[in-house]
């Protein structure tokens, strides 16, 4: 296949995934074309999108290696400790609790944890910034964006032609276009989707008490609270990011709340402990769901991010997913380049399937079975689950596994 230019890898989709490859493979001096639909620009804007990431070790690493990490225009809050509970809204949270400190296992030195927390908040915004600095700075990086695309995949390449610009010819596609990836509908890969009828508010909020580094996750009927420690900034010094999970009708009235009246029921989910709260800039409402496609390869294509799967929130770890089919994406190709040999060929994309589509599945069923357990009110339910979180809390190596396990992929 011909093109008037050529490159290894082209990325289609310049979210936090698709952007931080193309960023990853730019720094190794792989020649890589990544295109948007959107202008990046706008998405640095404060209102584009409310999230903060809540970013594990391992994924950490891949924004290092990416030269994106010490870019980040806001010091990245780390998370110290992580509170679990479960009650009901305005009610005080049950007694039975799990709390897991990072000086507990300070003993125990995780090699995956630096500095010793599980993981720290990163505003998406800040990373977007970062994002958009570094394509344009990287020599082997071309950007498009915004730009309507067509790809044509073969046995021998690929090319990717550009509404009304040039057709760039590469040896493997990335389709990082988020969940409703034209990319993964066009190569006819089926997708498992499991609705979960909830929806999640994302915001931040200024406290009067300072949260000392603890992320507290809130079980309530209607779904997870969590509040995640952010980094102090111009606004206000003591700051969390929420992400209020709730059944999708009572998400939209909460919604459609005045500042005051949404405030004092964020409130009431909270519970006191870091004394009185204000709402710092807008809420955002996103639709709950998982998702996973059958196959993440086809011919000279491969899926990663959003495009490949979606979990529930319940544990911050969507994005960290992202991140490891980077991390193992960019290596594969990198060491594929450096050899002289084909970076989209079949037995590559293959090993890429078979050790990033099982770790994907097994943290979709985590989350999924941690939400059917908690977002649920039946006496006998929540019975077991507290007893549950309180043996779990009494026990020292049952802690320090489930830590590794349940919440563990934060320490990975
Ligand atoms: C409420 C909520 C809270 C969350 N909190 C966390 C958290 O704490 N930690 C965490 O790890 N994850 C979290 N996540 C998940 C995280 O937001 C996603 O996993 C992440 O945004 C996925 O990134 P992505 O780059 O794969 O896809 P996206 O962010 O969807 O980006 C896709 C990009 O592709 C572009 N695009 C789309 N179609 C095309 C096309 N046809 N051609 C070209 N470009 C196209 C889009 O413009 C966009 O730039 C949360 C999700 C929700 C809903």
């Amino acid at each position: 296949m011909s093109g008037s230019r050529s490159v290894e890898v082209c990325i289609v989709g310049a979210g936090p995934v698709g952007g931080t490859l193309a960023c990853r493979l730019g720094e190794a001096g792989i020649a890589t074309a990544i295109f948007d639909r959107a202008a990046l620009p706008a998405m640095e804007h404060p209102d584009f999108d409310g999230r903060a990431y809540a970013i594990a070790a391992g994924p950490r690493r891949v924004l290092e290696a990416a030269g994106l990490w010490e870019r980040l225009d806001r010091r990245p809050g780390p998370i110290l400790d992580i509170r679990v509970t479960d009650g009901r809204p305005g009610e005080a949270a049950s007694h039975r609790f799990l709390h897991f400190d990072s000086r507990e296992v300070a003993g125990d030195p995780d090699p995956n944890a630096p500095d010793g927390a599980f993981g720290w908040m990163v505003e998406a915004r800040s990373l977007r910034v970062a994002i958009n600095a570094r394509l344009h700075a990287l020599p082997a990086v071309a950007v498009f964006a915004p730009a309507a695309v067509r790809v044509e995949r073969g046995a021998e390449g690929a090319l990717v032609e550009v509404a009304g610009g040039p057709a760039v010819a590469c040896r493997l596609v990335v389709a990082a276009e988020g969940r409703e990836s034209p990319l993964r509908r066009q190569a006819g890969i089926a997708v498992t989707r499991l609705p979960y009828g909830q929806s999640g508010m994302v915001f931040a909020i200024a406290h009067a008490v300072p949260h000392h580094g603890t992320a507290l996750e809130h079980f309530l009927p209607g779904g997870p609270f969590a509040q995640l420690p952010m980094a102090p900034n111009e606004a206000a010094e003591n700051v969390s990011a929420i992400v209020w999970a709730e059944r999708t009708a009572l998400a939209a009235r909460m919604m459609a709340l005045d500042e005051a009246a949404f405030t004092r029921e964020a409130a009431r989910r909270l519970g006191g402990h870091l004394g009185a709260i204000r709402l710092l800039g807008r809420r955002w409402c996103y639709p709950l769901s998982a998702m996973i496609a059958h196959r993440y390869t086809d011919t000279r294509l491969a899926l990663a991010g959003d495009a490949a799967h979606g979990v529930h929130p319940i544990a911050g770890q969507g994005l960290n997913l992202g991140f490891r089919d980077v991390s193992l994406l960019g290596d594969l190709v990198i060491g594929a380049v450096v050899r002289g040999e084909d970076p989209g060929d079949a037995d590559l994309l293959r090993r890429y399937q078979a050790e990033r589509r099982p770790d994907n599945m097994l943290m979709l069923a985590a989350t999924d079975a941690l939400d059917r357990l908690f977002s649920n009110d039946l006496a006998c339910v929540r019975l077991v689950r507290d007893l549950g979180l309180a043996a779990v809390h009494r026990i020292p190596p049952l802690k320090r596994l489930f830590m590794r396990q349940a919440m563990g992929a934060l320490m990975a």
